[in-house]
């Protein structure tokens, strides 16, 4: 099972893609737990490349080709072999956030994205959920981290709103995978209900 989360940063995907991955271990279920941007030796350089340093040193077409080659590597050498494996792949991050990222808020290459996502990775997860976050409060989150890399916190509320809608188009637009989950309440009580849903979408 391919499982991906996504949502605006600071909506607390990441801690709860390790809180899942630590309860299906729980249970005996192996799982790899990895993240996007990156995930790969050759992924996390091209993060540390497109991330890292000058803002504007690439395009928003060239970071589009960078993270398709990340993802390519990530998934080549480890998300394949993974459920090739039967494993859990719990993902932070996936091509939902490209199509946003790059698709929506660096650009409008929306179009190239699915062009290139389908010629280059052709893989969609079986489960996505996304963890819906009201954009201030997020922003006080991802503003409050240590060593953030957040790329987008000072540009401000306005993006993040429009970043929030993106994404619950994209889960009207993949409704057959995605999940949305209300990320705007205690830790615990989100990670039950993703339990809940990842649970249904288990082979029995
Ligand atoms: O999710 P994470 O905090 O690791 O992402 C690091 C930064 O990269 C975030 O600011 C995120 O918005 C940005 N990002 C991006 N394009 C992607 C994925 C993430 O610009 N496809």
């Amino acid at each position: 099972l391919f499982v991906t989360f996504e949502g605006i940063d600071g909506s607390g995907k990441s801690t709860q893609c390790r809180l899942l991955a630590e309860s299906l271990q729980a249970q005996g279920i192996e799982v790899v737990l990895t993240r996007e941007p990156g995930g790969s030796d050759g992924a996390e350089e091209i993060r540390r490349l497109v991330l890292e340093g000058d803002p504007d040193r690439w395009s928003a077409e060239t970071e589009l080709l960078l993270f398709t080659a990340a993802r390519r590597d990530h998934m080549e050498r480890r998300i394949l072999p993974a459920l090739a494996a039967g494993k859990v792949v719990v993902c932070d991050r996936f091509a939902d956030s490209t199509r946003m990222y790059q698709g929506l808020s660096r650009g409008d290459l929306r179009a190239s994205v699915d062009q290139l996502h389908r010629l280059m990775i052709g893989h969609e997860p079986d489960l996505t959920i996304l963890i819906d976050m009201d954009p201030a409060k997020g922003l006080a989150r991802a503003k409050g981290r240590q060593g953030s890399e957040e790329r987008f916190e000072d540009f401000g509320l306005d993006l993040q709103q429009r970043m929030r809608a993106g994404f619950l188009e994209l889960a009207a637009e993949f409704s057959d995978r995605f999940r949305v989950i209300d990320g705007d309440r205690q830790m615990d009580s989100v990670a039950r209900d993703v339990l809940e849903v990842v649970s249904t979408a288990l082979p029995a």
